[in-house]
């Protein structure tokens, strides 16, 4: 299916690795220029090689900065002649136990995975509803629909976001214009991140890397986790011409984990 988005562009934070590089891959693929950031300048520019030889037609520009500073924000909003397509990603909050968090551990997670998508949105979503043509994604997290106790602090400002965009998105003055906002909420993909959490509860439990991973594999109906290729292909579709009338939504990716009907 041709996605009808070529020659678009895209704002896609946080891609060096992981999901964002999926997101970035799949729109690049359908012939759509991408900015990308990273802090890491490296593995920022190694990927901007990889997406350039996926697709040779397609302008791939790169700022290195970290997402949840302004300074980074306003470079890599500078880098785009405009913004037909932003897809709101950073790293998640670390896990622990609530009692040992204070004020400003809480305003860092909230500054990075709530604030600073809004920060963005608030940006482009003016200058996309006058072109008649905007696709907004924010990448959030399965906790926002089955909260996880260890990581109050993802499902607490990720939960912020949600609450907002559910609102924002369903405003006339955007959605009436061709404007979309959703969230897509990964639940276990095979990532660097991914990879860190299990070497973590392997350690914690004693176990092997291995076993601790093959039982979360089953935990899910699918008894795999996600890749970043199919999360990204979901993105392209949900940033493509065809998605229009997809908005103010919650998309689970999960194999099936989530045990709710809806
Ligand atoms: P990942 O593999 O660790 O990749 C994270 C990417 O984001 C890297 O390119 C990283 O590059 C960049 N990044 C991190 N913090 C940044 C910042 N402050 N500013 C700019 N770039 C930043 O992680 P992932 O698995 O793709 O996860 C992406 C998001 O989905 C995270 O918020 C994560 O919590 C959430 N999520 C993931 C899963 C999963 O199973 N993978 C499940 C639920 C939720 P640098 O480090 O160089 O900046």
């Amino acid at each position: 299916m041709d996605l009808a988005i070529q020659g678009k562009w895209a704002l896609v934070c946080a891609a060096s690795k992981g999901l964002g590089k999926g997101c970035a891959q799949a729109l690049v693929r359908e012939g759509v220029h991408v900015v990308i950031t990273a802090r890491g300048e490296e593995a920022l520019e190694k990927t901007a090689a990889e997406l350039r030889q996926l697709n040779p037609a397609v302008q791939v520009r790169t700022v290195a900065g970290d997402i949840g500073q302004a300074e980074a924000r306003a470079a890599a909003l500078a880098a785009c002649p405009h913004i037909d397509i932003l897809v709101n990603n950073a790293g998640g909050p670390p896990p622990g136990d609530f009692r040992d968090w204070d004020r400003d551990t809480w305003l860092a997670a909230l500054d990075l995975n709530m604030l600073t998508p809004i920060e963005l949105m608030k940006k482009v979503i003016g200058p996309m509803a006058e072109r008649g043509f905007g696709r907004i994604i924010n990448i959030t997290s399965m906790s926002v629909k089955a909260p996880i106790d260890i990581l109050g602090l993802s499902n607490g400002a990720r939960s912020g976001l949600t609450g907002f965009v559910a609102g924002l998105s369903r405003s006339a003055e955007f959605a009436s214009r061709n404007v979309t906002i959703n969230n897509m909420l990964p639940g276990m993909f095979d990532t660097d991140r991914l990879q860190k959490t299990l070497m973590e509860w392997a350690s914690k439990a004693g176990q092997p890397l291995e076993q601790v991973a093959q039982a979360r594999r089953r935990a899910s109906p699918a008894h795999r986790f996600g890749t970043a290729e199919e999360f990204g292909s979901v993105c392209a579709f949900l940033c493509s011409a065809h998605a229009s009338y997809i908005n103010g939504q919650n998309i689970l990716l999960d194999g099936g984990a989530y045990p709710g009907t809806f």
